[in-house]
């Protein structure tokens, strides 16, 4: 069993099931870039990571095949224990969909489509019933306290505010792991913050956390640490927590 001491999860030993697991993954783009080397890790159930390293080193790529929008070149990446090249191109989809909840540092939120629908739309392709849809959307806009907006377009809110939606959405269907790539990286350092308080109020409650960040701040503050640099893992450090712990 694993459980939750100060926030720092006592599964990064393997006692867990992992919500994500690579074996010797490796990404090359059609080009020939070697974007992802020879990586293996796990996240187990509950962490909250950082993952940081310079531009190009591979973060995104990471990400990415961490959320199944993309397949690897060569190695095993499971979510969940499901091995993403083994699945159907619809068996990845609902994977994605039920499992995965994206962040962006663009929002990518449509300029014409209400706070709730956009919301709701995190939903499609789960299996939850359409007239359930916009109530579930509404409590994960409550959750990111956003009740008085929902009826906004994306385009009269802030840029925090827009990055609260984005994390709402990617929340709603109440996935396995949220994975934020740069999530703070287009906002003030404020909403910066707020956002990112978000994040660790979603890991407190259950969810499992990753954050690409150039902020080293941020990096240090994060019980986990995932250190890239040029497509390789060039260190993972777990910080020690003496909460809770027998003195
Ligand atoms: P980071 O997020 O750390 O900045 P990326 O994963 O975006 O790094 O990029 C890693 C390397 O892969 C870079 O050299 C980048 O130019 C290259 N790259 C990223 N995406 C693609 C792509 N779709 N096609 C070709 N090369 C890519
Ligand atoms: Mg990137």
């Amino acid at each position: 069993m694993s459980s939750a001491v100060g926030g720092v999860s006592q599964a990064v030993g393997g006692a867990s099931p992992a919500v994500v697991e690579f074996d010797a993954v490796c990404k090359t783009y059609p080009g020939g870039v070697a974007a992802v080397r020879d990586v293996s890790l796990r996240i187990g159930r509950g962490e909250l990571v950082a993952v940081v390293g310079p531009s190009g080193s591979g973060k995104s790529s990471m990400l990415n095949l961490m959320g199944s929008l993309d397949r690897p070149s060569s190695g095993r990446v499971l979510v969940d224990g499901h091995d993403v090249a083994k699945l159907s191109d619809r068996g990845v989809s609902a994977l994605r969909a039920t499992r995965i909840g994206f962040v962006f540092q663009q929002f990518h939120l449509a300029v014409g489509v209400p706070v709730l629908d956009a919301v709701a739309d995190g939903l499609l392709y789960t299996g939850v019933p359409m007239r359930r849809r916009r109530a579930r959307a509404a409590a994960a806009l409550a959750r990111v306290g956003l009740s008085h907006r929902v009826h906004h377009l994306p385009q009269q809110l802030s840029g925090g505010e827009r990055q609260r939606v984005a994390v709402a959405r990617a929340v709603v269907g109440e996935p396995s792991v949220l994975l934020a790539d740069e999530p703070t990286g287009n906002l003030d350092s404020a909403s910066g913050a707020a956002v990112l308080n978000l994040l660790r109020e979603l890991h407190a409650a259950g969810t499992t956390v990753l954050i690409i960040t150039h902020d080293r701040e941020i990096a240090a503050e994060l019980p986990r640490r995932i250190e890239m640099r040029d497509g390789r893992v060039v260190a993972d450090t777990t910080r020690s927590t003496t909460i809770g712990a027998p003195r």
